[in-house]
């Protein structure tokens, strides 16, 4: 099966730290730390002017990335999203309320991936029963929590997005309900702009 592979060399193509193995991206171990540059041969050589269409793959890459995603799922998203009136935020919210993204960001896990195992591997469980599935879509009231004996991660709670709560032990879902509540760098309008050429 077809799967990204996860390394800081997708930091050098993206220009930026990525973050797709957690705490590596803070330390000198980063290959954007030593070579902030493109990937490849001519990654050195001058910059070059990104066509509309560049900037746009490269703003719905990044996003595949971070959220550890292939084409086709991806693709998913964007079928559902443009059936929302704001297709940018649908994208966003359905990508931010995936349960292996929730588990990253309440700190349970260290990265994208790492979260993504602990739900593959059914240590994962949202409100009180075991799901394996990492794209499950949460929604406002669900409580997720990590099997007995998986600690969580320290995390503090100014880090977390506002519409998670934590008791340390708990996360529990709020409403997403306004684009300015998530936190990204991600530029969705060249995403969907990607898919509407
Ligand atoms: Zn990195």
């Amino acid at each position: 099966m077809a799967r990204n592979i996860n390394s800081c060399k997708q930091c050098r193509r993206a220009g930026e730290k990525l973050f797709l193995k957690g705490e590596r991206c803070l330390g000198p171990k980063c290959a954007f730390t030593r070579r902030s540059f493109a990937p490849g041969m001519h990654g050195n050589a001058r910059q070059r002017r990104l066509s509309d269409y560049g900037v746009q793959l490269r703003a719905k890459q990044k996003a595949k990335l971070i959220y550890g995603l292939l084409e086709k799922q991806f693709r998913r998203y964007i079928g559902l999203a443009q059936k929302a009136d704001n297709t940018g935020f649908a994208l966003l919210r359905l990508l931010e309320t995936r349960l292996d993204n929730i588990v990253y960001r309440t700190g349970m896990a260290s990265s994208h991936a790492e979260a993504r195992q602990l739900v593959t591997h059914g240590h994962v469980k949202v409100n009180g029963v075991k799901s394996s599935i990492p794209s499950y879509q949460c929604r406002a009231g669900d409580k997720i929590e990590l099997e007995k004996g998986h600690e969580v991660k320290e995390k503090p709670t100014s880090e977390m997005p506002g519409w998670l709560t934590s008791d340390g032990k708990t996360a529990t879902v709020g409403e997403l309900s306004s684009r300015d509540q998530i936190d990204t760098n991600l530029n969705e309008q060249l995403i969907i702009e990607f898919y509407t050429r």
